[in-house]
């Protein structure tokens, strides 16, 4: 098809040229399918495979019937989790550049409630948010929808999965029964369908091939006898394929942090991310994992959704999920962006018959690896190439990235080079630097001033 260019859609030139300069110049499958459909005002059900840009699917849908000149909530996309949330709003603002003053507000829980208020006294246009926090707001008459031209619902699988189901319906009772709906999952369940049925008027449907390119992921099977066996095999994997970025996934809380700890014992930099985890020890797992300064993430599948990293080098299955679906959305977080892809399952006995549906669901037969090939010389594990400094200010004390970046580099005497990512939030900031230079980098926030005043700083190794 020679016409997905996104210059064939009655988009105005500002949104047409700052698509160019995100690099956008090809529509996404999902996106060459659903835009039409979704700029004609029609609901929509979209199944389609994680980053497959579904983001700037409705993004662009939304921000295209915006009266940026009517101050009230025109849309509402819910969101299963705050990371997701937040990634979500962070891209609408980047496809928004193209428009002035257009207010997007994340709504989510484990935030203060008190300055969600006060912003939304000040008005926005786009609302993110995930449903028990909105439905607070709604209750609390903090939040007002009758104005909702168009809601959206991002991986409403999740959202079922993680009990949502009667908050959404709590809220949609109060949008009003003229607007456009725009339900997207990766999965798509009874209750998916019923749900459809129940809130979408007339929808089209689009799928999108839920399979990967397989071409661009490697897939090993290991069979072992026992459970307790697993762990040596992972080590022997590690030392094999050397990965700078690796999620395992567990199915329990209890499993993710027994495999980290013990990881974590034996010298690996390994974290658990599960939603046992505080609020803000969730922020620091996922933030020490994405700027590269923790090289493992041992994670349930639910706590992994929020997690975006580009190139991910290896994905193990520590145990097979149910649902084939399920393996499918691990697997595609590696191999991204071109890169080629590691995925490792390692199977017990008990688990065959997943395989089996695996098996049935990539209409292929799994490779089998007796685990032979490996070479497994007990070569010293690679340390991340990056550690986290953590700041004990942020944006409340509005630090922002270029004040931290000039706290460490110009007179300081770092490179811009050395200084990775750097990730802002309400109370705290982090930045990672070159390992080798953490202590030097620590040492120097430490003595200097961060926009004009003392602060505290630790590292995390
Ligand atoms: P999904 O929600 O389907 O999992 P996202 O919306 O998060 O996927 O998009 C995945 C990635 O693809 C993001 O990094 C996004 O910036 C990028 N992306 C989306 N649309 C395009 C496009 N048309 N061209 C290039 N990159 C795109
Ligand atoms: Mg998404």
């Amino acid at each position: 098809m020679s016409s997905s260019l996104f210059n064939v859609l009655p988009l105005s030139k500002s949104m047409l040229s700052n698509l160019d300069s995100l690099n956008y110049h090809e529509m996404t499958p999902i996106q060459a399918e659903s835009l039409p459909m979704i700029l004609n005002g029609r609901d929509l059900i979209a199944k389609a495979k994680t980053g497959s840009g579904k983001t700037a699917a409705f993004g662009i849908g939304l921000l295209h019937h915006l009266k940026v000149d009517f101050y009230r909530v025109q849309s509402l996309v819910l969101c299963p989790t705050r990371e997701l949330a937040d990634q979500v709003a962070k891209e609408l603002r980047r496809l928004a550049r193209a428009t002035h003053n257009v207010k997007i507000l994340t709504l989510c829980g484990g935030m203060p409630f008190g300055p969600q208020i006060g912003s939304l006294e000040h008005g926005a246009h786009i609302i993110v948010g995930t449903p028990g926090r909105i439905q607070e707001h709604l209750r609390k008459g903090t939040l007002e929808l009758k104005d909702l031209s168009i809601l959206v619902l991002d991986e409403a699988d999740r959202m079922l999965d993680m009990g949502f189901e009667d908050s959404i319906q709590s809220i949609i009772s109060q949008c009003p029964s003229q607007r456009q709906t725009l339900l997207f999952s990766a999965t798509y369940p009874d209750q998916i369908a019923k749900m459809a049925s129940d809130y979408l008027s007339d929808p089209v449907e689009v799928t999108v091939e839920s399979l990967h390119d397989q071409t661009r992921i490697a897939q090993n099977f290991y069979e072992l006898e026992h459970t307790h066996e697993k762990y040596l095999l992972i080590e022997r994997l590690l030392a094999h394929y050397q990965p700078e970025s690796t999620v395992i996934f567990c199915h329990t809380k209890k499993d993710c942090q027994d495999l980290a700890d013990q990881l974590s014992n034996d010298g690996y930099s390994a974290l658990a991310l599960h939603g046992d985890l505080e609020q803000r020890d969730r922020d620091q797992v996922l933030v020490r994992f994405s700027n590269r300064s923790c090289s493992i993430l041992v994670a349930t599948d639910v706590a992994a959704r929020g997690l975006d990293i580009k190139a991910l080098d290896v994905v193990i299955n520590f145990e097979l999920p149910r649902d084939p679906e399920v393996y499918v959305h691990r697997i595609g977080r590696t191999g991204r962006a071109g890169h080629e892809g590691v995925a490792l399952s390692l199977v017990t006995p008990a688990e065959g018959h997943r395989v089996n549906r695996i098996e049935s669901l990539l209409g292929d037969t799994v490779k089998w690896d007796d685990g032979s090939r490996l070479n497994d010389q007990q070569s010293a594990f690679k340390e991340p190439p990056m550690v986290t400094l953590c700041i004990d200010g942020g944006k409340k004390n509005k630090i922002r990235p270029g004040d931290i970046l000039g706290a460490l580099t110009g007179e300081a005497g770092f490179k811009a080079e050395q200084i990775g990512k750097i990730d802002i939030f309400p109370f705290h900031s982090y930045v990672a630097v070159k390992r080798d230079l953490g202590k030097a980098a620590l040492k120097r926030l430490q003595d200097g001033k961060v926009k004009g005043r003392k602060v505290k700083v630790r590292m995390f190794r």
